[in-house]
Order: C-alpha cells, then structure tokens, then sequence
C-alpha cells in the first residue's frame, strides 16, 4: 500500500495542484506564482513536506489536531469501525453504538445540563444547527418573533451560508449575498486595537454593554439568542478583558436569552480545561463543537444542548440533519481520541507543564522591536505587530502586509505560524513538549528578526 502518489516530484504536484485544486482562503495567484507546499506526512508536532523539509507545526493543522499527528490507536479504531459498521444513519429512529456512546461521553464532559448532542460534520454546520435550533426552540415556546441572534464583529462561526452570516468577517460578508436576515452584530473586545485611553478593564464592560444596548434597539422579545467564541480565535486569539465574560453572561441572563458559546477552537482542552466555557467562567445553553472532538482525524461537529432546549425540540420532529449526523467511524474516532486525553492527562499537561512554558517564552517576545502584546491562554496565543508599542498603531502599509511577511519567515525557517492581520497566532498540538516549545519560540524569534530587516528595507518600519 502506497501514499496517494507521494513519489512525484514537488514542481509536478504544485503544477497539478494549480491547475485542479481550488483552495479555501487562497488566492489563485499565490498558488500559480508560489506553488503550494505539499505536506506528505506528520508525526506528533512535526510536518513533513514533499522536499523533506520538518516543519513545527504552531497550528495544530488547523487549531484542531490536538493529541499531535500519526496516533495508531486513532488509526486502528477507524479501521475497525469501517470493518464493523462503516455507516448508517441516524435518522428515522434508528441508532448505532459509536453515536449513542459519543453522545454519551460529550455530556458527561459538558458543564451544567448540556446532556444532549445533535451530530454535525463540522463547526459550520453545527452553527447552522444552532440557528434551527434556537429558532425552533422560541417558536415552540409560542414566542416565533424571537428570531435574531447577535453576534461580533470579527467573529468566525464558519463558511457554510448560515455560519458565515453568523461570523463578523466583512470579506466573507461581501461574497454570496451575506448576511441571512435576523443576525445583528456587536463590536469585538479587541483591547489592543480598539480600546484607545481605556483600562482593558473598562474596555470590556463597555463591549460587553453594547450586547444590552442592541438588545434594547432591537426589542427583548426579539432576540433569540447571543453567540461568541469564548477567545476568538480566526479573528486573531483576542483574548478578552476578564470583565468581559460574566457582563455578558449577566445580560443573557436579564433578558432570557440563550448563550451559544462557539467551541470549536477552545473546546477540549485548548486553554487547559475541557470548555473555554470553564475558563471563562459562563454557563452556556448550547457549544458548537468539532476540531479538536476528533483532533482533526476524520471530520465531526455538533451542538451540545441543555436539558430544557432538548426537551422543548423533542416534543416537534426537528425537521433538520445531516447524512453524516453521527457517523460511526466519527464517532468510534472522537471517543479514541477523548480516551487518549483523558488517560494520557493532555489536559494537566496544557495546565501545569505546556501552557506556563509557553506563556513565560511567549511573553518574552513582547521585547522585539515589533512586538506589541504577547499573549497566551492555555496553548492559544498572539503576538501584534506594531511599528510603536506605546500607541498600539498600525503599520502604514496596508494591514496584514507585515503580518504575511513574517508568516513568510516562519514557513522559511520551518514553523507554521499563521497571520490575521498583522497578529501572529499559534495554537499548536496540546502535547507539544517543553524543548519543542523552545525551538518553536526561538524560530519564531528568528523569523520576526528576519520580517524587521525585510520591512526596513522595504521602508515600512
Ligand atoms: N467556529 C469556530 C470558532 C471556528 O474556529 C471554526 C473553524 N475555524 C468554525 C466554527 C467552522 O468550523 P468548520 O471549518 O469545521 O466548519
């Protein structure tokens, strides 16, 4: 048994690649002019390309490959699934072991009463879910205007019509008639860039505020619901002020309205407890979850729902799912991989060992000329690059020209380390070792040195 044709040479990949593949968040350009880097196989945090080169990865793939790469047991549980029983479906009243016992699992592991799980194939979908969802759930409750859900500015909730229009990303926004009606936003809690002379403190509360202001112009009895990321991750690890959170949670609670915390990043132990919920101490009715359910081995999302949410969908047919809701090999991997979390105690690890290393490492590079904050929680991170720390402003160029930049550099000097803008964020594997954390940090001390002699030159800086 072979890789898919790994034996090509890399300029002939890239030839096929551009001229057959379309990418997500890419641009036909780069992957005409540059190529793409072709990445052949992996093993723990480390990547290797069709070149040979290894590659650190700071993104744990895309947030989500979260016990590290080539698990065996992961591998092995799927064979054996697809042996057993490679799919059926979970309409109709019908059922399967993998589904039932994952369900299961994900509300024992769920805060408060989220003891109800509807299967998704990813975060968008999921969110979409939650749309149906909390719409179903006030029209059921003889209350159909309350049909807006308010979301942030700079969000990410997903690419599919409904998570899309749920996220605050303009630029997706502009692409496709978004968003659907009935979704309002609110401004981010990004202190750095937009909290001018206050304390982050007073930044949060005042961005927390905004969430009671809009449910006043809208009309209480209209707003169905609030969603966030706990720490908004595509928007660039924007980790909010601590008043932030439970001014939030204060609100929802006065007006009644239901609190979706978007987990698709933070959930399984990214900020060292199982839910960014827990870290940030609010009490959801509904997390989206799906990346790190499964560490990104096979595809799986889903809504994890309180104990009144499911009992009022339970008493309509919800008229909603996908083929996939639930599939068998999903799902016999994601209760492998909540196994290896639990039993090889990753979540411990990101708490007391990973995450304070990273974050002492990672607040040290708060002193290179470029820096501005340096941030951590758990093993989610940003730095913001800035031609002047005090001002906190932003480059003349235009924005996420110097982030590419050093994006650049990092790929040159073997990490992955992605760029929103001109923040650098990382969330690698949650097993990334101490010693891999320091070669990681001093790469990527590196490659900032290498962006600031390239935008000098280019006189940006
Ligand atoms: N919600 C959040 C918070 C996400 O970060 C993402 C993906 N980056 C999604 C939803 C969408 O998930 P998917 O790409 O699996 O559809």
């Amino acid at each position: 048994m072979t890789t898919v044709a790994n034996h090509l040479p890399t300029t002939e990949l890239q030839a096929i690649d551009a001229a057959h593949h379309m990418h997500p968040f890419t641009t036909g350009k780069e992957i005409n002019e540059n190529g793409a880097r072709i990445i052949t196989s992996a093993k723990g945090v480390w990547l290797k390309d069709s070149e040979g080169q290894e590659i650190l990865d700071g993104m744990a793939g895309l947030w989500c490959v979260n016990i590290g790469y080539g698990r065996p047991e992961i591998a092995d549980v799927a064979a054996r699934q697809m042996r057993e029983l490679p799919f059926y479906n979970t309409f109709f009243q019908t059922s399967h072991v993998p589904a039932l016992m994952l369900a299961k699992k994900l509300a024992e592991l769920a805060p408060g009463d989220l003891n109800h799980v509807f299967f998704a194939n990813g975060g968008s979908d999921a969110n979409d879910t939650n749309i149906r969802m909390v719409r179903t759930y006030w029209a059921e409750k003889d209350q159909p205007e309350r049909d807006v859900i308010i979301s942030r500015w700079n969000g990410y909730h997903g690419s599919t019509i409904g998570g899309a229009s749920l996220g605050g990303m303009k630029g997706m926004h502009a692409q496709g008639g978004l968003p659907i009606p009935g979704i309002e936003f609110i401004d981010e809690p990004n202190w750095w860039a937009e909290g001018g002379d206050q304390t982050p403190e007073e930044f949060g509360l005042a961005r927390a505020r905004q969430l009671e202001e809009k449910i006043k112009e809208i009309g209480p009895e209209k707003v169905a619901a609030f969603i966030g990321e706990p720490i908004q991750g595509a928007g660039g690890v924007i980790i909010p002020p601590a008043t932030y959170w439970p001014e939030i949670q204060r609100i929802c609670d006065k007006y009644g309205i239901l609190l979706i915390a978007d987990e698709v990043i933070c959930g399984f132990g990214r900020t060292g407890n199982w839910f960014g919920s827990q870290t940030m101490g609010i009490k959801p009715d509904i997390m989206t979850v799906a990346k790190g359910l499964s560490a990104g081995y096979v595809p799986i999302g889903a809504s994890i729902v309180s104990d009144e949410i499911a009992k009022v969908i339970g008493d309509t047919e919800f008229n909603h799912g996908y083929t996939y809701s639930g599939h068998p090999v999903a799902c016999a991997v994601a209760l492998e991989n909540l196994r290896i979390l639990e039993e090889e105690n990753v979540l411990e690890h990101v708490r007391n060992v990973a995450g304070p290393h990273l974050k002492k490492r990672w607040e040290e590079l708060a002193e290179h000329p470029l820096v501005g904050e340096a941030r951590v929680e758990g093993l989610m991170g940003s730095i913001a690059l800035t031609p002047d720390k005090a001002t906190r402003a932003p480059f003349a160029a235009d924005a996420g020209t110097v982030g590419y930049i050093c994006r650049e550099r990092c790929f040159a000097n073997n990490i992955v380390m992605r760029h929103v803008g001109d923040r650098m964020v990382i969330a690698p594997p949650l097993v990334i070792t101490c010693e891999e954390i320091d070669i990681f940090v001093d790469r990527a001390r590196k490659s900032l040195d290498e962006c600031l002699e390239k935008i000098r030159a280019d006189g940006i800086f």
